[in-house]
């Protein structure tokens, strides 16, 4: 008996490193795989672990219930998807589209999707390539809690957890990008770190010690300032803004001193001052929330 079967098997659009490591990991969990790119030659590999190799997208999405797609953005899921022979092979078919973008483009996607008759799904990959076929991946999904179902069994072959977030087609999209705004400016907080710390005579591994201190104290804030934020208070007990104000201005400072640009500091400094120009410089930073709620 075949190992593959009909309701296992999945077409993965776009082999960059994501759709490869994807691709991958539904052929080691044994789910029939097809895979297209638009530029040849990404998939060989591939085709030797076992993938089906389509000469087109069209003929790519023809091969199974369930297309998976992962590209840089929806301008080119759009530009894979919504050519008319891809279209009209879709009709029937379910898309889960994993490419990262905005959740207004979800919901455009989601409308084109309805129009055509395609059933669409939407999600995005929280964790990078090598987390992908092990426990350690992440998946956020969003759209009809019913065709996710249908096709959760073949999703979690991807390994790690999956989470449906709600019926709001838009809604991965909108955990993704709140995560990444995170995590780029954790990550452009921290490079400038290391440049001023260089600059100080200090070197990236002397830091790295002292700045994952700095991260460790990040999870048990994140649940207390989410619970203020949630009950609409904004204590600054121990943590007054005021005070943030001042450490912020000197790594401002020390920054320009060294020629080194601070215009990130500046920008979270100067929320920080409107706050205390407001007269609630005795809060703590949940007012910051409150403050960039009611936009400019
Ligand atoms: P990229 O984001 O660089 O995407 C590359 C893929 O997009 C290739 O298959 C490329 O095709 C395709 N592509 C780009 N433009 C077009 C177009 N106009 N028409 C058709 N295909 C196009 O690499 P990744 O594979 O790493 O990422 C894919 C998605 O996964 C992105 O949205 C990314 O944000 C997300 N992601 C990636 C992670 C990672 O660790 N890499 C982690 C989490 C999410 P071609 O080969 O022809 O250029």
């Amino acid at each position: 008996m075949s190992p593959h079967n009909e309701q296992s098997a999945v077409t993965v659009l776009g082999l960059g490193p994501m759709g490869r490591a994807l691709a991958a990991a539904f052929l080691a969990a044994g789910v029939r795989t097809t895979v297209w790119n638009r530029t040849p030659g990404r998939d060989d590999a591939l085709v030797a672990q076992g993938a089906v190799r389509a000469g087109t997208a069209e003929e790519a999405v023809a091969t199974s219930p369930l297309t998976v797609v992962c590209v840089v953005n929806y301008d080119a899921s759009d530009a894979v998807l919504r050519r008319d022979s891809v279209t009209d092979a879709l009709k029937g078919r379910t898309v889960v589209n994993l490419s990262a973008d905005t959740p207004d483009r979800s919901r455009s996607t989601a409308d084109w999707a309805d129009r055509h008759g395609v059933r669409y799904l939407d999600g995005a990959i929280m964790t990078p390539t090598p987390t992908i076929g092990t426990p350690d991946g992440v998946f956020i999904h969003s759209g009809d809690a019913a065709l996710y179902e249908e096709h959760r069994p073949v999703l979690e072959k991807l390994g790690g957890t999956h989470t449906h977030l709600g019926e709001d087609i838009g809604r991965a999209a909108a955990y993704d990008i709140a995560l990444l705004d995170i995590f780029w400016t954790a990550m452009t907080g921290y490079m400038h770190a290391v440049a001023l710390a260089k600059a100080e005579g200090i070197s990236a591994r002397e830091l790295a010690p002292f700045a994952k201190g700095v991260s460790s104290i990040l999870p048990s804030l994140m649940d207390e300032l989410a619970a203020e934020v949630d009950n609409g208070t904004y204590s600054g007990e121990g943590n007054p803004i005021t005070s943030a104000a001042s450490t912020m201005a000197h790594v401002i400072h020390a920054s320009e001193a060294h020629g080194i640009d601070a215009g990130v500091m500046r920008a979270a400094e100067g929320l920080v001052r409107r706050v205390i120009d407001e007269g609630h410089g005795s809060e703590g930073p949940t007012r910051l929330v409150e403050l960039l709620g009611r936009g400019r």
